[in-house]
């Protein structure tokens, strides 16, 4: 595994004035652009202004585009759909969300021996994901085989369960969390998780994130699981192995400074670009800046990339 690059002390984020030739001369330093999704392109159902016209501005400069999002509750495969809705030709291939992130890394990376299986606190995304890998799981969207008020009688440890995974579960229950505890129990059953953010926007609000999904098994285990989405390395070098992907040529651009930024950040990429069409307010990036967290740059919104 690669280690964390050591940060040195940072200049103040700058806002991008949006005069053509500072904006080149941004462009240009990179051959990658990894994109945050919700809050960078599009809110929720809502395609953000010029998203289709800078995307295109990038491909023709022969920039290459991965589509990192921490949303564990949908597959790459809808991600794509979704781009294909609003007009953006996005393959499969060109996502990498943090479902698929923690499926490659139980298959190709740990090598989840044969015979074994993954208990899923999570939905169709993860569940998806887990299956294209050839992983075999249960629990997830599937209802327990036995009433809620059984529970006590069924938790335990069991030799097949390798891991516990989870993401964002909206019909998460007692039961579920007691059977996940139950496993967890055993110190070589593996703990991890899709992403541990806190929140997730959505109309205008904040909802529990999957962070929240983890955080009762956390408390009742004394466990602390290991997170494949946003900000972990674990991501990044998943990503570099896929996309050949060099760090030193690379931006992040992301809504939010405690995942996207500080994924761009810790993984030493030469750049990160924060907009303020999501999560983190311009104060908070300046706060953030003062901290040596902030992004190199900012603007108002993706489109501004435009010039
Ligand atoms: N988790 C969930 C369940 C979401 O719906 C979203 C956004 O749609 C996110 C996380 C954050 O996704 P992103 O990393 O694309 O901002
Ligand atoms: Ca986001």
């Amino acid at each position: 595994m690669g280690s964390e690059v050591k940060t040195t002390p940072r200049a103040a984020p700058r806002k991008l004035t949006g005069k053509k030739q500072e904006i080149d001369e941004f462009i240009d330093q990179f051959e990658y652009f990894l994109f945050d999704c919700d809050g960078v392109l599009w809110q929720g159902d809502v395609l953000l202004p010029k998203v289709v016209e800078t995307l295109d501005m990038l491909r023709n400069k022969g920039k290459k585009l991965v589509f990192v999002t921490n949303n564990s509750s949908k597959s790459r495969e809808a991600y794509s759909k979704k781009f294909a809705k609003f007009g953006i030709p996005v393959s499969v291939d060109e996502v990498f969300g943090s479902s698929y992130s923690t499926a490659v890394a139980i298959s190709r990376v740990y090598r989840m021996p044969p015979g074994k299986r993954v208990f899923v606190i999570g939905e169709e995304g993860v569940e998806h994901e887990l299956a294209a890998e050839g992983i075999p799981f249960f629990g997830g969207s599937a209802p327990l085989p036995f009433p809620d008020d059984e529970v006590a009688e069924h938790v335990g440890p069991d030799p097949s369960v390798w891991a516990v995974v989870t993401g964002l579960d909206r019909k998460i229950s007692y039961a579920k969390l007691a059977m996940a505890g139950g496993y967890l129990r055993d110190p070589d059953v593996h703990f991890f998780a899709t992403n541990t953010d806190s929140t997730f926007p959505t109309h205008g609000k904040l909802l529990p994130g999957a962070g929240t999904c983890s955080a009762p098994l956390i408390l009742m285990t004394g466990r602390t699981p290991t997170s494949f989405g946003k900000p972990s390395l674990a991501m990044m070098e998943s990503i570099e192995r896929k996309y050949s992907l060099d760090r030193s040529k690379a931006c992040m651009v992301g809504d939010r400074l405690n995942t996207d930024i500080k994924f761009g950040l810790k993984s030493g990429l030469k750049g990160t670009l924060a907009v303020l069409t999501g999560v983190s307010t311009e104060a908070e990036i300046l706060e953030a800046g003062e901290a040596g967290e902030g992004p190199d740059v900012y603007l108002d919104c993706l489109g501004d990339l435009l010039g």
